[in-house]
């Protein structure tokens, strides 16, 4: 494995230092299983549907009984395939399934078919927004293997059960180098993964339920040093976890060196009830797994139009899509990658254009007042209570100069209450329209000189800022109903 390091150590140069912690580097490298959404196993016809009784979904292959033989399921490849071309990877036209062999109760055939020397997908990136710089994360691989199945504690009865329906449900382990520089990094970059793994539909994401699975390597240098000792933490199932986990090894290991420890390589567990991390066993190396290429399969062949297929049926990516958004509608960059957080936001902010929206409006409406309200609410678009077409609507009401901006603001409140549905209706009933009775504005504009001679004294001896005063004086007295762009315009004329 010494070998593996010097390739990273080699590829760590002149990458960029990240917030020491300590006067300590930070260094993060991230293998994520994400189970694939197909109706059936790796190499098997049983369900893998979660939920269901246990071993009621494991078939004779499943259980490893004498004289099965694994037959590889088409759809697990095309997701695989799917997963290179939204990465920018290589897709291997022959790649090859060894045995990792390890004994353990929940793996009856005593070794994993998995992919070692030659993986499926090859290279590629993922790059996010963490706060507003951009970040590249490299990818080594991803390669295609089964899961294991599980052991159940029964505590009321003392004794552990094994339950074999999520063995063979197909994975994707997608292993990165180790480029993060923080957690925050590393919990960006797991959630730049997620979303594409499910904008893509190669996998439903579900990390409660184990569909989306991250193992943590950690270490920490002085700048300058080589790459330290990496403990890996399995299996972080949520991204507050995740946060928590890394925080707390960074922590740790920290603290062994500055109290003159060494950090031995481990694999550890997160326990959330504490907070800690905890060593459950000394890292294996791969030596210790006898790889072995898997005599009962012929190395999986992916044709080139089978790729070309594929890529016809992809959906629109993230990144293509924040592009489109930049270039057609002169977002930034980072608004851009804000709209395309998930497949259901970027479709809201679309259909708000559709609906008439000015899109540099809609998407500070969306990702502004609609983003904190959601997060209040702890709910995702799908459950707005404001539509995108209503939105469209007030933002075009807006951008007609119909609705100055705390206006919109109460209209937009009585749409998310649901106390009204139609933004005119609502602009009616609540006599929203700015004055547009330059009658009665005129009025309060002579009043307002009137009662402020100051400060018109010193916008007439050159004091533009007074003017500002007398505008929101104005703005005051009718009610916020007055356009305020039109207010400084009459007042310009009046004054000058
Ligand atoms: P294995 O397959 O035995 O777990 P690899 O060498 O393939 O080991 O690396 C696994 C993961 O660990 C990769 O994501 C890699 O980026 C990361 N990694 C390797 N060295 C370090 C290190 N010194 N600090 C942090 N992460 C590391
Ligand atoms: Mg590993």
């Amino acid at each position: 494995m010494s070998e593996t390091v010097n390739t990273f150590e080699a590829q760590q140069h002149g990458r960029p230092t990240g917030p020491l912690v300590r006067g300590y580097e930070v260094i993060i490298g991230f293998e994520t299983h994400a189970q694939l959404s197909t109706a059936s196993k790796i190499f098997s016809r049983a369900s893998t549907a979660f939920g269901a009784e246990p071993n009621t979904q494991a078939c004779a292959v499943d259980l490893a009984l004498p004289g099965t033989l694994p037959v590889m399921n088409k759809g697990a490849v095309e997701r695989a395939i799917k997963l290179g071309l939204a990465l920018g990877s290589h897709v291997a036209p022959r790649s090859v399934f060894a045995r990792k062999n390890y004994f353990y109760p929940d793996l009856p055939k005593g070794y994993q078919i998995s992919q070692f020397e030659i993986p499926v997908v090859q290279g590629g990136s993922v790059s996010f927004f963490l706060g507003e710089e951009k970040k590249t994360v490299r990818l080594v691989r991803a390669h295609l293997e089964e899961d294991a199945g599980k052991s159940l504690h029964e505590d009321f009865i003392g004794q552990s059960g094994i339950d074999l329906n999520r063995a063979g449900t197909p994975l994707l382990e997608i292993v990165t180098e180790p480029d993060m520089r923080s957690t925050a990094e590393a919990v960006a970059y797991a959630k730049e993964l997620h979303k594409i793994v499910t904008w893509i539909g190669i996998c439903d994401g579900n990390m409660q339920e184990g569909s989306f699975r991250c193992d943590a390597n950690v270490s920490v240098r002085k700048p300058g040093e080589k790459l330290g000792t990496r403990r890996e933490i399995k299996n972080l199932n949520s991204f507050k976890f995740m946060q928590q986990a890394i925080d707390y090894e960074i922590r740790w290991q920290i603290e062994e060196i500055e109290d003159g420890r060494k950090v031995e390589q481990a694999t550890v567990l997160f326990n959330p009830d504490t907070g800690e991390t905890r060593a459950m066993r000394a890292k294996e190396d791969s030596a210790d797994y006898r790889y072995f290429p898997d005599p009962d399969l012929p190395p999986l062949v992916i044709a080139a139009d089978w790729i070309e297929r594929v890529r016809g049926e992809m959906p629109e990516l993230p990144r293509a899509m924040a592009e489109r958004y930049v270039r057609d509608h002169g977002l930034s960059e980072y608004d851009a990658a804000q709209l395309t957080q998930s497949l259901a936001l970027a479709q809201y902010f679309d259909d708000a254009v559709k609906a008439g929206a000015t899109p540099k409006l809609a998407s500070n409406w969306i990702t502004g007042e609609m983003a904190r309200r959601l997060n209040a609410q702890e709910i995702g678009i799908e459950a707005a209570p404001v539509s995108a077409l209503q939105l469209g609507q007030l933002v075009k009401r807006i951008a007609d100069g119909t609705l100055p901006n705390n206006a919109a603001r109460q209209v937009f409140e009585a749409l998310w209450t649901g106390e009204g549905s139609d933004v005119d209706a609502i602009i009616e009933a609540k006599d929203l329209k700015p004055m547009a009775d330059t009658g009665a504005l005129d009025a309060i504009l002579d009043e307002v000189i009137a009662k402020n001679q100051k400060n018109v004294n010193e916008y007439r001896a050159g004091k533009e800022k007074a003017l500002n005063g007398l505008v929101g004086q104005v703005m005051k007295a009718s009610g916020g109903k007055a356009n305020p762009a039109q207010v400084t315009e009459l007042l310009k004329t009046k004054l000058g």
